[in-house]
C-alpha cells in the first residue's frame, strides 16, 4: 500500500471516531467540510467590514461611494494620527462569542481560527512589503498578571509568522491603568486612554513602518492614542489592523456592549482569586 493511501485511511479512521468539529460552536458536520476550521452556519454569521470605506479610518459612512481615494468628513475635519486603520469583521454573532471565550475564558485553542480571520483581513487591505514591524496594542501589567496573556500579542505573533514581518511585543507599553473603554461614552473614551501608552527604547521605532494590531475596537480611540505615541517616537508611518469592529449605533449593539462590559471584568477577576 502507498504512503498516501495509508494516511488517507488513517484520516478516515480518525474522522470516524473523532469527527472534526467547528472551533466556534463545537458541532460536527456530516460531510466534514469546514471553512477556516468553522462550520458553514458560523461562517455565515461572520460579516466582513466591506467597502466602500473611508481610506483613512476604514469605516463605512452613508454617502461614501466606491471611489478609491474617498475620505470621510470626520477624517477630513480631524485627520487621525495613523495612515490607515482597517477592520476585519463585525463584532457580532459567533465571532463575538468566540472572542469573549478566547479573551476572558482563556480558550487559547481558538487563537488559530481567530488569527486566520485577521490574516485574511490583512491580505484584503495590505501587503507584507508595506511594513517593518507589527506591534500589538498592549494591556496593563496588572491585567496581564490577571489574564495571563495579551490577546492582541497572540494575534500579532500569528500574523508575523504568516507574513514574515517581525513582531515586537514589548516596545509599546501600557503605562497608565485605564477603565475598560466599553461602557464609556465616546467623549470620555479619548480622555480615558490619553497618555496611557509609552515606548521603551524609542530608537527601535524610529524610521520604521509600523502596523498596530488589536482584537476589538469601538471608536478607534485606543489605536489613535497608540499611533500618536509611536509617531512621537518618530515611526516612519503607522497603520492599524483590528480583527473586529463593534458597531454601537443601534439599540442591539448597545445591549451587546452592556454584556461585554460585564464580561470584561467578571471572568478575569474570578481567575485572579484562584491559587
Ligand atoms: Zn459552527
Ligand atoms: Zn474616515
Amino acid at each position: 500500500m502507498f504512503q498516501g493511501d495509508l494516511s488517507a485511511l488513517k484520516d478516515a479512521f480518525c474522522d470516524l471516531f473523532f469527527p472534526p468539529s467547528c472551533a466556534f460552536c463545537g458541532r460536527a458536520t456530516m460531510d466534514g467540510t469546514f471553512l477556516r476550521g468553522i462550520c458553514e452556519t458560523c461562517s455565515e454569521s461572520i460579516l466582513p467590514i466591506e467597502p466602500p470605506i473611508c481610506q483613512r479610518c476604514g469605516l463605512s459612512f452613508p454617502g461614501l461611494n466606491d471611489r478609491a481615494a474617498e475620505i470621510c468628513g470626520h477624517c477630513l475635519a480631524d485627520p487621525p494620527p495613523y495612515e490607515r486603520a482597517r477592520f476585519g469583521v463585525r463584532y457580532d454573532g459567533e465571532l463575538r462569542r468566540a472572542l469573549v471565550r478566547f479573551k476572558y475564558y482563556r480558550m487559547l485553542s481558538l487563537s488559530g481560527v481567530l488569527g486566520g480571520i485577521l490574516i485574511e483581513a490583512f491580505h484584503r487591505h495590505f501587503t507584507p512589503g508595506q511594513f517593518d514591524l507589527i506591534i500589538p496594542i498592549p494591556i496593563s501589567k496588572r491585567r496581564l498578571l490577571i489574564r495571563g496573556f495579551n490577546q492582541s500579542a497572540i494575534l500579532a505573533r500569528l500574523l508575523s509568522a504568516h507574513t514574515g514581518i517581525s513582531a515586537d511585543l514589548t516596545r509599546l507599553r501600557k503605562v497608565k491603568e485605564t477603565l475598560p473603554q466599553v461602557g464609556l461614552p465616546r467623549s470620555e473614551r479619548v480622555a480615558n486612554i490619553r497618555n496611557s501608552f509609552g515606548v521603551s527604547r524609542p530608537r527601535r521605532i524610529q524610521g520604521r513602518r509600523v502596523l498596530l494590531v488589536d482584537d476589538v475596537a469601538t471608536t478607534g480611540a485606543t489605536i489613535a492614542e497608540a499611533a500618536r505615541t509611536l509617531q512621537r517616537a518618530k515611526a516612519a508611518s503607522v497603520d492599524a489592523l483590528v480583527l473586529a469592529f463593534r458597531v454601537t449605533s443601534s439599540a442591539q449593539s448597545l445591549a451587546n456592549s452592556a454584556d461585554e462590559a460585564t464580561a470584561d471584568d467578571a471572568p478575569d477577576t474570578r481567575f485572579a482569586r484562584q491559587p
